[in-house]
């Protein structure tokens, strides 16, 4: 990795529950690669993830091997177990720092989608998050980023710049619908990477 003094790099971190990973996950981290010009993008599912507290989510490694297996194919992906290893909650201030940690002198970008970036008044230490690193907000099928910056106004003092908008190619693909369709034995196929869609078959996952 360069690091001069006109030459800043760039790491994505892309989180998620991943339960399981499907191409809309790989054409944001993809598309904000291409866009920002980051140097890798690091996927980091999430250990316990706050919001989704009472689901049945998935157990971790399962998560995070599906994870591996979509991440294989691009050299800028990496998969990371960082949250996966850690007890408790995960916060999205938690996993950038620890990325921080890793690469001090990389400008930090954390592709979220449309849906999770609404949310944002609501994640831990939000303001000092917003001080550390980029926000890349992608677009998804149904969810209005306008509303975004009329939600953050006077609430955050951040600069807006801090949080990107970016177009990604719309799919309506979800983890959620990966799982009914699983469930109701209906095909699952080009909706994420075959080698996940036969880890899902392998392991018996979203039967039940
Ligand atoms: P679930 O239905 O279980 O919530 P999901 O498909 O939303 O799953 P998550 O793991 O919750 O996937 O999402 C991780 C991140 O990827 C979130 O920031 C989410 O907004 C984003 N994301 C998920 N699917 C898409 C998509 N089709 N297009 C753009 N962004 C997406
Ligand atoms: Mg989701």
């Amino acid at each position: 990795m360069r690091n001069t003094n006109n030459h800043v790099s760039k790491i994505g971190i892309m989180g998620g529950t991943f339960d399981p990973i499907h191409y809309g996950h790989l054409v944001s981290a993809e598309g904000a690669r291409d866009e920002v010009g980051l140097e890798q993008v690091i996927f980091v599912p999430t250990g316990r993830p706050p919001h989704k507290f009472g689901y049945n989510i998935t157990n971790p490694r399962d998560r995070y091997l599906m994870t591996v297996l979509a991440t294989a194919s691009n050299n800028y992906f990496q998969a990371s177990s960082i949250e996966v290893d850690r007890p408790g909650f995960s916060y999205t201030i938690d996993t950038v720092q620890s990325v921080i940690e890793m690469h001090p002198s990389a400008q930090i970008y954390f592709i979220t989608g449309a849906d999770a970036v609404l949310d944002i008044l609501t994640w831990k230490s939000v303001e000092v998050l917003l001080n550390i690193c980029y926000i890349i907000a992608v677009t998804r099928p149904n969810y209005q980023l306008d509303k975004l910056w009329d939600k953050l106004g006077d609430i955050l003092h951040c600069p807006q710049k801090r949080i990107l908008s970016m177009e990604v190619p719309a799919l309506a693909i979800s983890s959620t619908d990966i799982r009914r369709r699983v469930h109701e034995g209906r095909t699952i196929k080009y909706l994420l990477p075959e080698s996940v869609e036969d880890y899902i078959a392998k392991h018996k996952l979203y039967k039940h």
